[in-house]
C-alpha cells in the first residue's frame, strides 16, 4: 500500500470509528438537554422533547446502518451523505427552538455551536468537506431568522452571530492544523510499519542465516573433532612451556595412561633423560618458527620405552602461541630396522671372512698334502718326519678354525637329513655335562614328539655346544641353564619376531641362562667373528659367529634378548623338515685301499694337482692330470674308453666343474665322478661323491674305494 493511500484509509477508519461515538454521543446530549428545556421553558417540553427524540432517534438509526455498511465494505459517500444528514437535520431540530424561543435573541444558537464544534472537530476524511458543513449549519440558522421578522434586540443578535462565527472559525483553524499534525503522525506511522516490516523480514532472514552458520559450524566442528579423536597419529598441543594442554586418543593408547593424566602435566615427564636435556633446545627451534621432525622416547605407564617420532610445530590460535605435536609409534620399526641392518652387517662380515677362508683353506690343503706326502715317504729321516708331522698339526689346526670361518660364512658343506633336535640336544648336554660346574644346574623341557629339522645333527650340535659354554662362562658364581624346545607356527600377517622372517613351521630352541647378561653396546656385535669379551687364551670369538652361519645355513634365524646383571636367552627358530621321520645314514667303512684303475684329475690349482697325482700315483693307480678343464675335456674325449673315474675341483676360471661335468657326461653318461670343494657348491653338481678340501689322502682314497666300489657291485 502507497503511503498517500495508507493515510486516506486510516484517516476514514478513524472517521467511521470516531463518527460512531459521536452519533451516540450526540443523540444522549440531544435528549439530556431536555432538562435545560425544562427549566427554560416548561410550557414547550413535551414538544420539544419529541423534537428531541426523533432526532436521537434519527442518530441512532444512523448509527446501525454505519454499523451494517461496515459490514459490507466502508463506504466513504455513505459517511458524507450519513453525516450531512444527520448535521443538517440536528441542525434544523435545533434552529425550531430556536425560532420557538425568540429567534435572534435565543441563546439556544449555542446548541449549533456545538453541532459545528462535532462537525469540524470529528469528521477527519476531508476538511473543506467539514468546512461546508459548519456554513450550512450557519445558513440553517441565520436565514429563517433574516426572514421570520425584524431584528429587535441588535447587540444580543450581533453578539450571538460574533460568537458562532468566532467559534467555527476557531474550529476551522484548529482543525486545519491538527488535520496536518494527524497526516504527518500517520505518514511516520506508516514509514515505522514499513520499517518494523523491513525489520522484521531482516530479523528473519539474520535467525535463518544463524541457523544455518551454526549448523555448518556443528558439522565442521564435529568432522575436526572426529579427525583428531581417530588419527592414526598421537596428537599433543601444548603451550610454549610444554605444559599439555590437550591429547587425543592415541596418545592415551600409546602411553597406557588416561587423558587426565596428561591435561595440565609437562611434556618431560614422559621423556627419558637424555630426551628431557633436549626439551629446550628443541623448543626454541620450534618457537623459532621451525617445523622440528625428531626421534624420541617415552615412558609408557608400565615402565617400558616407545620409541616416538614426533612432528612438531608452533602454531597462533587466538593470540596465544601453541605447540602441537604429532607422535608416531616407531618403536617396531626401530627394533626391525635395527635387525635387519644386524643381519646385512653379518652377511657381509660372512663374504669377507668366507672369501678369505676359502683361499687359505686352499692353501692349507696343499701344506697338509705335501706333509703326507712327504710322510709317506719310508726315506725321509726321522728329525724331518717329527717337523713334518708338527708343520701338519698346525696345519689342521688352521683347518679347524678356518672350518669355523666356514661355518660363519655359511660356505661349510654339510649333509643334510631329518633329525630329532630334541635327541640332539640330549646327546650334546651329556656329552658335555663334565665341562659344566656343579653350581650350574641344567634344565630341559624339551616338547615332545617334535617335527623333525632337516639338517646337519653334528653341526646343531655345534650349535647347542657353544651356546651352553657361552652361558656356562656368563654364570661364573653359578645360576641356572634352561633349554627348551617347542613347535612354533608363524602365520601369514602376525608379528614377526625378526624382520625377514618368512610365515612357516619352526621348531623354536631356547637357551637361557641366569648369567651376566650383555650390555646393550656389546648385543649388536656378538654374532660378529673375533668378537669376544673374555681373556685371550679363554675366547676366540668364533662360537657365536659359527652358530649364526649354522643357523643360517639351516635357513632359520636366532634373536637374542638379555638384560645385564639379569641373564641372556638366545631363540633359534628352525624350519620343520617336509619328510617328517628322522633317518639316519650309516658311517663310511674305512679299509685298505688300493688299485690298478686310470683316474683323470683335473684342478686349476698345481700344489693341489700334484697330491692327488702323487698319492694316487703311489697307490698303483695311473693318473692322467691336468690343470686345464679344456684340455682335460679333450683328453676324456680321446681315451674314455680306458678312464675309469674322474676326480675334478668344481671352481675354476677357465671352465667350472659342473659344466666339464657335464660335458664329459655327453661324452659318457655313466662315468664316475667325485668333485673337490671347499664348500657347499658341490651339491649343483651332479657327481657320485664330494670331497671337502682340505682332505686327507685316507679320506680321498676311501671315496675312490667307494665311487669304484658301488660300480662293481
Ligand atoms: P667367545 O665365547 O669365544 O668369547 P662367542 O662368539 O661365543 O665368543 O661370544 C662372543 C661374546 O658374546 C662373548 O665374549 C660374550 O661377551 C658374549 N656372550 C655370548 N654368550 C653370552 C651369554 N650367554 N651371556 C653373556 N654374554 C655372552
Ligand atoms: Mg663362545
Amino acid at each position: 500500500m502507497k503511503r498517500e493511500e495508507y493515510i486516506k484509509t486510516r484517516l476514514l477508519d478513524l472517521s467511521c470509528y470516531w463518527y460512531d461515538i459521536i452519533l451516540i454521543l450526540a443523540a444522549v446530549l440531544f435528549l439530556l438537554f431536555g432538562i435545560l428545556d425544562y427549566f427554560v421553558s416548561p410550557e414547550k417540553f413535551s414538544m420539544f422533547f419529541v423534537l428531541r427524540l426523533s432526532v436521537a432517534g434519527l442518530l441512532l438509526c444512523l448509527f446501525l446502518l454505519n454499523k451494517l455498511f461496515r459490514k459490507l465494505g466502508k463506504s466513504k459517500f455513505f459517511l458524507y451523505a450519513s453525516s450531512s444528514l444527520a448535521t443538517i437535520a440536528s441542525a434544523i431540530a435545533i434552529e425550531i427552538m430556536i425560532l420557538a424561543l425568540g429567534g435572534h435573541k435565543s441563546f439556544y444558537y449555542a446548541g449549533l455551536n456545538l453541532i459545528v464544534i462535532c462537525v469540524l472537530g470529528f469528521f477527519l476524511i476531508n476538511l473543506a468537506f467539514s468546512a461546508i458543513l459548519g456554513m450550512s449549519v450557519y445558513l440553517v440558522y441565520i436565514i429563517p431568522i433574516l426572514f421570520s421578522g425584524p431584528i429587535t434586540d441588535r447587540a444580543t443578535f450581533i453578539a450571538n452571530n460574533f460568537f458562532f462565527l468566532s467559534t467555527m472559525l476557531l474550529a476551522i483553524v484548529w482543525r486545519s492544523l491538527s488535520q496536518k499534525t494527524l497526516i504527518k503522525n500517520l505518514g511516520l506511522q506508516y514509514d515505522l510499519d514499513r520499517e518494523r516490516e523491513h525489520l522484521a523480514l531482516y530479523s528473519n532472514q539474520l535467525e535463518n542465516l544463524v541457523e544455518e552458520r551454526t549448523r555448518e559450524l556443528n558439522k565442521s566442528e564435529l568432522m575436526y573433532r572426529s579427525l583428531f579423536e581417530h588419527a592414526n597419529d598421537g596428537i599433543m598441543i601444548m603451550d610454549t612451556g610444554g605444559t599439555i594442554l590437550n591429547v587425543n586418543n592415541k596418545i592415551c593408547e600409546l602411553h597406557g595412561f588416561d587423558r587426565d593424566s596428561f591435561i595440565g602435566a609437562n611434556l618431560t615427564v614422559f621423556e627419558t633423560e637424555e630426551d628431557k636435556a633436549l626439551f629446550h633446545e628443541r623448543m626454541q627451534q620450534i618457537l623459532d618458527g621451525e617445523s622440528l621432525l625428531y626421534e624420541t622416547r617415552h615412558y609408557k605407564k608400565n615402565g617400558e620405552k616407545i620409541t616416538l617420532e614426533v612432528s612438531s610445530r608452533a602454531l597462533e590460535v587466538d593470540g596465544n602461541i601453541l605447540v602441537q605435536a604429532f607422535h608416531r609409534d616407531i618403536t617396531e620399526k626401530k627394533r626391525l630396522q635395527s635387525q635387519l641392518l644386524h643381519s646385512q652387517k653379518m652377511d657381509s662380515v660372512g663374504q669377507l671372512a668366507g672369501g678369505i677362508a676359502h683361499d687359505f683353506n686352499n692353501i692349507l690343503a696343499s701344506i697338509l698334502g705335501f706333509a703326507e706326502i712327504i710322510l709317506l715317504d719310508e726315506e725321509v729321516e726321522e728329525g724331518v718326519g717329527r717337523r713334518i708331522k708338527q708343520i701338519e698339526g698346525a696345519a689342521r689346526k688352521a683347518a679347524q678354525l678356518v672350518s669355523k670361518l666356514l661355518s660363519f660364512a655359511r660356505r661349510a658343506d654339510f649333509d643334510t637329513y631329518p633329525f630329532n633336535i630334541n635327541m640332539v640336544i640330549t646327546d650334546t648336554v651329556d656329552m658335555i655335562s663334565r665341562l659344566i660346574p656343579r653350581n650350574i644346574r641344567i634344565r630341559k623341557a624339551l616338547m615332545e614328539p617334535i617335527p623333525a629339522v632337516k639338517g646337519d645333527p653334528n653341526q646343531i650340535e655345534q650349535v647347542i655346544m657353544n651356546l651352553i659354554l657361552n652361558a656356562r662362562d656368563a654364570m661364573p658364581e653359578g645360576g641356572e641353564l634352561l633349554i627348551l624346545t617347542a613347535p612354533f607356527e608363524l602365520e601369514k600377517g602376525a608379528p614377526l619376531p625378526l624382520p625377514e622372517m618368512a610365515p612357516g613351521s619352526y621348531i623354536r630352541l631356547s637357551v637361557s641362562d641366569t648369567g651376566v647378561g650383555i650390555s646393550e653396546k656389546h648385543l649388536s656385535r656378538i654374532f660378529e667373528p673375533f668378537f669376544t669379551t673374555k681373556a685371550k687364551a679363554k675366547g676366540t670369538g668364533l662360537g657365536l659367529a659359527m652358530v649364526y652361519g649354522i643357523v643360517k645355513a639351516h635357513k632359520g634365524y636366532i634373536t637374542v634378548n638379555s638384560r645385564p646383571g639379569k641373564g641372556t636367552t638366545f631363540e633359534i627358530y628352525l624350519p620343520v623338515s617336509d619328510v617328517s621321520s628322522p633317518v639316519r645314514i650309516t658311517p663310511v667303512v674305512e679299509s685298505e685301499i688300493g688299485g690298478h684303475a686310470t683316474i683323470l684329475a683335473i684342478d686349476d690349482e698345481m700344489d693341489i694337482l700334484q697330491i692327488i697325482e702323487e698319492i694316487l700315483s703311489r697307490k698303483g693307480f695311473q693318473v692322467l692330470a691336468t690343470e686345464d678343464p679344456l684340455r682335460a675335456l679333450a683328453m676324456y674325449r680321446e681315451k674314455h674308453a680306458s678312464i675309469d673315474l674322474v676326480i675334478t675341483d668344481i671352481l675354476m676360471p677357465a671352465m667350472n666343474g659342473a659344466q666339464l661335468v657335464d660335458g664329459i657326461r655327453t661324452i659318457n653318461p655313466l662315468v664316475k665322478v667325485i668333485g673337490i670343494t671347499g664348500f657347499s657348491a658341490g651339491d649343483q653338481v651332479r657327481c657320485d661323491a664330494v670331497l671337502k678340501k682340505p682332505f686327507t689322502g685316507s679320506k680321498l682314497l676311501s671315496t675312490i674305494h667307494e665311487v669304484l666300489g658301488a660300480g662293481r657291485n
